[in-house]
C-alpha cells in the first residue's frame, strides 16, 4: 500500500517542482544587493583619501571608515574592496553608476541627498563649520556677515546645501563651489588667501588644524549633520539596508563603533595644540637632517619609516645627543644595559641609537602574547618600549580580572595607570610601575604618527583638476545677464 501511494504522488510532486521553476522564471525578481555581494564574496565600497576617511598607515589600509566597513565586510564574511575618489562629484556618480554597493567618506544625510540617495543608519553627528583665516579676516560675527565674504565650499557638498538654505534668508549671499575637489584644496585656498571663508566638517577641521595654525572657527552652520554611508536607489538594497540596520545596532551595543570614534577623533585639542605646533617645526627644522637615516632603519627592520621617526621624535625630540637625568641617552634614549644587550656601543651615534631602538621595538612585538593583533600590537609594543614587558602583563592581567579583553589597548591603557595605586599594584608580580606614563607615550606616538602620515597625504597628493563655478543669486544672475 504504501508503495502503491508513493508512486501515485511522484508525477505531482514533480509537477509541482516544474511549476515552480516556471513561475519563478517568469517573475524573477531584480537580485538584491546583498545577494550579489554574497555570491561574489565582495563588498565594494567608494571613499575620499583623507584623513578621517581612508589613508595608508604602516603600510595598512586605516582610517575611520576603512575601518567601519571592514568591520561590516567581516560581519558579511566577505572581501572588502576600496574605490578611492577623489572628490564628492566622483562619488555621486560612480554610486549612481553601480560601480559600488556603498559610499562610505563622512556624508552627511541631507534633505536633497535624501531624495535621490539610500542612507544607512546614522553613525555619528558632527558640526559644520565655518573656517577663516584670522591673518586675513576679522572674525565673521554672525550669518550677516557672510554675504561680503569670499566663501567657497565643495562642489556636492552638504555644505553647499546649507549655503543654499541660508540664501533663503540672505539673499544677496554668494559664493563658489569647487568641483573636482577635496577638503584640503579648500584648506590650501584659505591659507593662500584666495578665499576668506570656507566651510568643512569638525572632524576634517580637527584632523587638518594642525597644519594650519592661523584658522579659526567663526560659527556652525545649521544642525549638525549626521554622517551615514549612502546607497543607490538604483539598486536593490531591501536585504543589504536590513544588514546594515542590524550591524549597526551590534557596534552600537557592543562598543566597537565608540572605540573607533575614540581611536580616530577623540583630540585632546586644548593640550596637544602647542606639542603639535613645536612637532611641526621640529619637523621642518631637525627631521630633515636625519631622515635619511631613519628611512635606511626603517627599511632594515621592515617599519614604516614614519612610525620610527615618531618613536624617535619622543625619545628624544631627534636630538642625538639627548641625555636624561636617569641616564638614558641618543636618539631612541636607550639605558646602557639595553644598548649593551642591542650590541650598540655609542648610544650617542644616531645611526647606532637608530638600530638598536628599532632592534628593541621589533623584539618587544615579536615577544607580546599571539592574542594581541595589529594595530594594537604596536601600540603595545610601544607601551612595553617605555615600561617593560613585565608591568605591561601585570596591567593585562588587572585588566582581565576586571572584566577587559586583555588584547585590547583601549582595555589596557585605562588599567596601566592603576599600577601606581598600591590597591592593585600589591595583587601584581612586577609590583608599582608610573603605569599613567606609557599611555600618554603611546598616545603621543600615535599623534606624531598621525601627523606625518597626513601631512604626506595631503603634501604628495597630485590635485585633480581646477575646475570653480560661482553660484550667484538668481536675481543678480539675471541683472549680469541684462548687461
Ligand atoms: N560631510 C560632508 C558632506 O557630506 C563632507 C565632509 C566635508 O567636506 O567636510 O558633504
Amino acid at each position: 500500500m504504501r508503495n502503491t501511494k508513493n508512486s501515485h504522488s511522484w508525477p505531482f510532486r514533480r509537477l509541482g517542482v516544474w511549476l515552480l521553476l516556471l513561475f519563478c522564471g517568469a517573475c524573477s525578481p531584480p537580485q538584491d544587493a546583498l545577494d550579489t555581494i554574497r555570491e561574489e564574496g565582495v563588498l565594494r565600497v567608494l571613499t575620499r583619501n583623507g584623513p578621517t576617511t581612508y589613508y595608508e598607515s604602516q603600510g595598512n589600509p586605516s582610517g575611520f571608515e576603512y575601518h567601519l566597513v571592514k568591520d561590516f565586510a567581516d560581519y558579511l564574511n566577505v572581501e572588502l574592496e576600496m574605490i578611492p575618489v577623489v572628490s564628492l562629484d566622483e562619488l555621486f556618480e560612480n554610486l549612481h553608476e553601480g560601480r559600488a554597493n556603498l559610499a562610505a567618506a563622512g556624508l552627511s544625510i541631507t534633505p536633497e541627498r535624501s531624495a535621490a540617495l539610500q542612507f544607512g543608519p546614522s553613525y555619528m553627528s558632527v558640526k559644520q563649520l565655518f573656517i577663516y583665516n584670522r591673518t586675513l579676516t576679522d572674525k565673521p560675527a554672525d550669518y550677516a556677515a557672510l554675504p561680503d565674504l569670499r566663501i567657497r565650499v565643495l562642489g556636492n557638498s552638504s555644505h553647499a546645501e546649507v549655503l543654499r538654505e541660508l540664501r533663503e534668508q540672505y539673499p544677496s549671499l554668494t559664493w563658489s563651489e569647487s568641483r573636482d575637489q577635496e577638503t584640503i584644496d579648500l584648506l590650501e585656498q584659505l591659507q593662500q588667501g584666495e578665499i576668506d571663508i570656507t566651510m568643512v566638517d569638525a572632524n576634517e577641521f580637527h584632523a587638518n588644524r594642525a597644519f594650519y595654525p592661523d584658522f579659526r572657527i567663526a560659527m556652525s552652520a545649521g544642525k549638525p549633520g549626521k554622517l551615514a554611508w549612502a546607497l543607490s536607489k538604483n539598486a536593490d538594497n531591501t536585504a543589504l539596508q536590513q544588514a546594515l540596520e542590524t550591524f549597526f545596532e551590534e557596534i552600537k551595543a557592543n562598543g566597537e563603533l565608540d572605540r573607533l570614534i575614540d581611536r580616530f577623533f577623540t583630540f585632546n585639542e586644548r593640550q596637544s595644540f602647542i606639542r603639535t605646533q613645536t612637532f611641526l617645526k621640529m619637523k621642518e627644522q631637525r627631521l630633515p637632517s636625519y631622515k635619511g637615516l631613519i628611512e635606511q632603519v626603517a627599511i632594515e627592520y621592515d617599519m614604516d619609516w614614519r612610525f620610527l621617526a615618531a618613536i624617535s621624535y619622543q625619545e628624544s625630540f631627534w636630538n642625538p645627543k639627548a641625555k636624561s637625568p636617569t641616564g638614558v641617552r641618543g636618539m631612541m634614549m636607550l639605558t646602557r644595559p639595553t644598548a649593551k644587550e642591542l650590541g650598540v656601543d655609542n648610544r650617542l651615534d644616531p645611526l647606532q641609537s637608530l638600530r638598536g631602538g628599532a632592534r628593541y621595538y621589533k623584539k618587544l612585538y615579536t615577544r607580546l602574547p599571539s592574542g594581541i593583533e595589529p594595530p594594537d600590537r604596536s601600540w603595545f609594543a610601544l607601551a612595553a618600549y617605555n615600561i617593560g614587558l613585565g608591568h605591561l602583563e601585570d596591567a593585562r592581567i588587572l585588566t582581565e580580572k576586571s572584566g577587559g579583553n586583555p588584547n585590547l589597548w583601549s582595555d589596557v591603557k585605562e588599567t596601566l595607570p592603576l599600577l601606581r595605586q598600591r590597591k592593585w599594584y600589591k595583587q601584581t608580580r612586577y609590583g608599582y610601575a608610573r603605569g599613567d606614563e606609557p599611555v600618554r607615550y603611546v598616545e603621543n606616538i600615535r599623534r606624531y604618527y598621525s601627523l606625518l602620515t597626513w601631512d604626506e597625504l595631503n603634501r604628495y597628493r597630485v590635485p585633480p583638476p581646477r575646475i570653480v563655478s560661482d553660484y550667484l543669486p538668481s536675481g543678480l544672475n539675471r541683472g549680469l545677464e541684462a548687461l
